[in-house]
């Protein structure tokens, strides 16, 4: 379906052609660490790059199974491969993960006591280490690069590896240090993984680092597993909160928020409602950031409300939605937040509850973080950090507003294209909002009515007059003498509201910041050309959406990501163990999908193996998971199957 842009080179078949035999020993690796039949499309490529000792840059969707490309090769390769990545909670559970499967691999932190620290470096030295975890800050430290020196090490992977740009949305000046691991190694590749690029973020990574002649590969940035849903927000977002938590009942969630108070007081809303949520946001003790962090990862609790401070240490790979109760800053930082839904491969929906005023919102907080941060970070480059930012911000709202297909414009903003014409998982076509009739009149009562205003009220105001309310306000200043009075009052208000700010997204109506005195400012509708051409009927290509109205009763469609994975998996025997591996998890102090991700838990409840040779088969499941998990699991499925006359090996 989907066509890598021209400007992606890829030379996996002469790889392929170059190494067949450690081709076959990097299937037998997976297979039997990971219980991974088949690779992914382009995560082959990318691990010939490692073993050919070739820079390389692979951009592949959150979920895309980045970590397996220079995991596989590392096992393969025998000495160590060092891992560059931001968190230290990330690669806690990356080293988990991987000695769960049976893979040495440990992580130095300078929170490590000296004892610890010989013991570590005693192993490395002895060469048993096949992964490194190391953070950007620790790498650049002289006796760090000594012991790297002294093990010779010849690959390195950096993880985010968009933090070293500054084009991108999630700059870390610390990332900038790794100039000099080209300089410093010479006889050593690096091999740069990422989510989120376009275009320029990615040659600005390859420059960056200093990558020679890196092979590049861009992966399917679809993700097919979400459905998307761009909502207008109506007022409070409990109830619009809630009706989505609702559809998720006990599954894994994450609810991003803006603002700090906005995480409170949702999370104090939710909690009363009887829902296991905790918040989570950079003005909590690092105490209770890691509390929250633990609970959801160790699913004690359901929801986490948060800011975007949320995220990057997170590895939930069951999270079956995530929730903006606002717009994202950028298109990068969306597709970042909302891939942490559904990393598993199983259906997840991502719901954007929008607002016009959301631009207005990162607006204010973007020009005061400018004003704090005017000697810090962004001095070493002349680009204007708010330009770049507000252009961000922009093409996000314009996401938004649009009405074309979700899974289609988020493809095409990575520079891919998607030919199909229905997605059949986002609300465009899913048809859960249509056309309004007669839009063009609707658009000229609208803009007359501004004009009949002098342009000098902002869209509560105008609205009110269109509905032609009686309050105060409106015969204080006279709206009820105008000839526009209640114009359009046969429809709702939130409607009006909506249409004014699709009108402003066909840039035939704006919003501009007036100064109101003592420093205030309000947004205020004014006219432009556009306007005129519309009111005067020399411009009629006008579309206004709205809700498709469903019956009392009547359920949203669902799309095919959301119904089909369950397909003649038993829910009882899922939850059960899931349970049972809640359980082990909390004895063993892991994350349980370190144990198994939930699509191995589902194969297991669809295909319910009678012996552990069966077991095997299953995805996600390597030899020491069987020897170590196996009859645990085994003997949970026979005694379910026992009890219900569920029939074996389906
Ligand atoms: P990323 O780092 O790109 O966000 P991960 O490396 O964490 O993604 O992989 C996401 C999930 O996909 C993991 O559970 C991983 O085991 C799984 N995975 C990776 N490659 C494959 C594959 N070829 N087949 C099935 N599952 C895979
Ligand atoms: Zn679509």
């Amino acid at each position: 379906m989907i066509k890598p842009s021209p400007m992606i080179q890829c030379h996996a078949e002469s790889y392929m052609q170059t190494l067949p035999s450690q081709i076959s020993q990097l299937n037998d690796i997976v297979a039997k660490h990971w219980g991974i039949h088949e690779l992914r499309p382009l995560q082959q490529p990318a691990m010939c790059s490692v073993l050919e000792g070739r820079d390389s840059l692979v951009v592949m969707p959150t979920g895309g199974g980045k970590s397996l490309c220079f995991q596989a090769p590392a096992v393969l390769r025998g000495d160590t491969t060092v891992v560059i990545s931001p968190l230290i909670s990330l690669m806690k559970d990356q080293v988990d993960g991987l000695i769960a499967s049976g893979i040495a691999a440990i992580a130095l932190n300078s929170s490590q006591t000296p004892e610890e620290r010989f013991r570590h470096e005693k192993d490395i030295l002895n060469g048993k280490i096949r992964l490194l975890f190391v953070s950007p800050e620790r790498l650049v430290q002289t006796d760090m690069q000594d012991l790297l020196r002294k093990i010779d090490v010849r690959t390195f992977a950096i993880d985010e590896a968009h933090c070293i740009s500054h084009w991108g949305h999630d700059f870390r000046p610390e990332y900038r240090q790794m100039r000099m691991l080209k300089t410093m190694f010479p006889k050593a590749s690096v091999h740069a993984y990422t989510a989120t690029a376009t275009e320029q973020v990615r040659t600005d990574i390859i420059q960056q680092l200093g990558l020679k002649d890196p092979e590049i590969l861009v992966g399917n940035f679809d993700r097919a597993n979400l459905s998307y849903r761009i909502i207008s927000r109506r007022g409070g977002v409990l109830k619009q909160v809630q009706s989505v938590i609702d559809r998720h009942k006990k599954e894994g969630g994450i609810i991003y928020c803006i603002r700090r108070a906005e995480v409170d007081e949702l999370t104090k809303d939710l909690k009363a409602a009887g829902i296991k949520a905790m918040a989570y946001h950079a003005g909590l003790t690092a105490q209770e950031r890691s509390k929250t962090q633990e609970a959801f990862s160790e699913e004690h609790c359901d929801v986490v409300v948060a800011t975007v401070a949320f995220g990057m240490g997170i590895d939930r790979s069951n999270v079956r939605y995530v929730l903006h109760t606002a717009m994202p800053k950028s298109l990068e930082a969306y597709q970042q937040e909302t891939g942490r839904a559904g990393r598993d491969g199983l259906e997840a929906e991502c719901v954007l509850l929008h607002s016009g005023a959301d631009v207005f919102t990162w607006k204010a907080i973007m020009q005061k973080a400018a004003a704090d941060q005017n000697q810090g970070q962004y001095q070493d480059n002349d680009m204007s950090y708010l330009e770049t930012a507000y252009e961000h911000l922009h093409l996000m709202d314009r996401y938004c507003r649009g009405a074309a297909c979700r899974h289609s414009l988020l493809v095409q903003h990575f520079g891919q294209t998607y030919d199909k014409d229905n997605c059949g998982a986002c609300d465009i076509c899913l048809g859960e909002t249509v056309e309004v009739e007669g839009a063009l009149v609707i658009a000229q009562k609208i803009l007359s009515c501004v004009a009949r205003l002098k342009e000098k009220y902002g869209i509560g105001y105008v609205a009110a007059v269109l509905r032609g309310e009686n309050s105060q306000e409106i015969r204080d200043r006279g709206g009820h003498s105008l000839s526009t009075y209640g114009l359009l009052k046969e429809y709702h208000v939130n409607d009006l509201r909506d249409w004014m700010y699709q009108l402003i997204s066909q840039e035939v109506l704006v919003q501009e910041n007036v100064e109101y005195g003592y420093g205030r400012t309000v947004p205020i509708l004014k006219l432009n050309g556009g306007s005129w051409n519309v009111m005067r009927g020399e411009r009629t290509n006008i579309r206004l959406l709205k809700p498709a109205e469903r019956k009392k009763g009547e359920r949203a469609k669902l799309s095919k990501a959301e119904t089909g994975s369950w397909d003649g998996v038993d829910r009882d025997l899922f939850e059960s163990m899931r349970e049972l591996r809640r359980q082990l998890a909390d004895e063993r102090r892991v994350p349980p999908y370190i144990i198994f991700p939930d699509s191995t838990l589902r194969e297991l409840a669809r295909i319910r193996p009678s012996s552990l040779e069966r077991m095997r088969m299953v995805s996600g499941i390597g030899d020491s998971k069987l020897r170590d998990l196996g009859q645990t699991f085994l003997d949970i499925v026979l005694s379910h199957c026992k009890e219900t006359g569920l029939s074996l090996d389906a």
